[in-house]
């Protein structure tokens, strides 16, 4: 269940995102610790990995006093209920539930449940539903990661208390997303664009990667990697057809192509990307308005992380976000392509 790679990783950093996400025992000792513990790292091959403190002590740790994470609480009866309605949701996905019939199965009320897990995880029952409908976290829930991982990405980068408090309590395991895409058919077509190379991949449900570059076998062997248990071939018609609408775009003779997506996204990944099809061509907005504009005005950073993020660039014009003040920011795909791309859409907005 958990990606112990990742773990170790965070145990190595002493990385403080993971702080109340698991605990580690070192055989050796005998003693479990938080993976922020300022203690002497251990060695790999004693460390086991647990996802919450009580699971550590069954299996015969003592508790570290240095970082004493035992201290990590067990979940208080908001965040169980919340924790609740995440599971009926998920295992729903596909199918509408109510707030009343939720707020039922859990415990407490309609109005405390909508509050609490917009508290904690930064969008209502419905949103998060919506997330879980959409597909976007399709592979997750299968594996039965899903609700861990939606939980952990809409705290990411959250500075606020809550957020710090949910990450402790939620009791999270971390989130191990599938990857590889295996037994999924993706079929790709690259062709030049007024921005360099451009790379369109699409599974049969729609886009799930726009990448651009100046070197056309480079994004083929991307994507590739990013796709290493699926079936990757050159295109068919209906991706030339998308291609061509998306230069077209590109050159400022159509209007943004709104194509049918197929990316996988963490619950506020989903939040800043759809915020910013809002954006309309020609205009531009700052990492910290898309903050306030999702209503995590102290998330700048973690907007721009997800803007990096974009698996599509264009059909998510995350090249429509900058820096406070008018600075271009950053953009995955080269500044240069950003800049070419903004002067582009103001010129032809007239
Ligand atoms: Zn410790």
């Amino acid at each position: 269940m958990l990606d112990e790679r990742m773990l170790w990783t965070a145990v190595t950093t002493r990385d403080p995102k993971w702080d109340g996400m698991f605990v580690y025992g070192v055989a050796s000792t005998r003693i479990f610790c938080r993976p922020t513990c300022p203690s002497r790292r251990p060695r790999r091959a004693g460390v086991r990995f647990f996802a919450t403190p009580e699971s550590a002590s069954e299996a015969g740790f003592r508790a570290c006093r240095r970082c004493r994470p035992s201290d990590l609480a067990s979940a208080e009866p908001a965040i169980a209920r919340v924790r609740r309605a995440c599971e009926i949701i998920a295992r729903r996905s596909g199918r509408a539930v109510s707030l009343a019939a939720l707020a039922r199965q859990v415990g407490g009320s309609p109005y405390h449940l909508q509050r609490t897990f917009r508290t904690l995880l930064g969008v209502s029952p419905r949103e998060y539903a919506e997330t879980c409908r959409l597909g976007y976290l399709r592979a997750e829930l299968r594996n039965g990661d899903g609700v861990s991982a939606a939980v952990y990405g809409a705290g990411y980068g959250s500075s606020s208390r809550v957020y710090e408090k949910s990450a402790r309590t939620l009791g999270m395991t971390p989130a191990t997303y599938a990857r590889g895409g295996a037994g999924e058919h993706v079929h790709f077509v690259i062709t030049p664009s007024p921005l360099g190379q451009m790379l369109v991949a699409a599974t049969p449900r729609g886009v799930c990667r726009v990448k651009l570059g100046d070197d056309a076998a480079a994004l083929e062997r991307e994507l590739r990697a990013e796709y290493p248990a699926a079936q990757v071939a050159p295109g068919d018609d209906r991706l030339s057809a998308w291609i061509a609408r998306i230069v077209d775009f590109v050159k400022g003779e159509s209007p943004d192509p709104r194509l049918p997506l197929d990316v996988r996204a963490t619950a506020f990944q989903w939040r800043v990307w759809r915020e910013l099809q809002k954006i309309p061509r020609g205009m531009t907005r700052s990492y910290a308005e898309i903050a306030a504009r999702i209503g995590a005005p102290t998330a700048a950073r973690a907007v721009a992380r997800a803007c990096a993020a974009n698996p599509v660039a264009l059909l998510i014009p995350c090249h429509r976000v900058v820096q406070t003040g008018g600075g271009l920011g950053g953009y995955h795909w080269g500044v240069e392509r950003k800049r070419a791309l903004l002067a582009g859409e103001r010129g032809t907005l007239a």
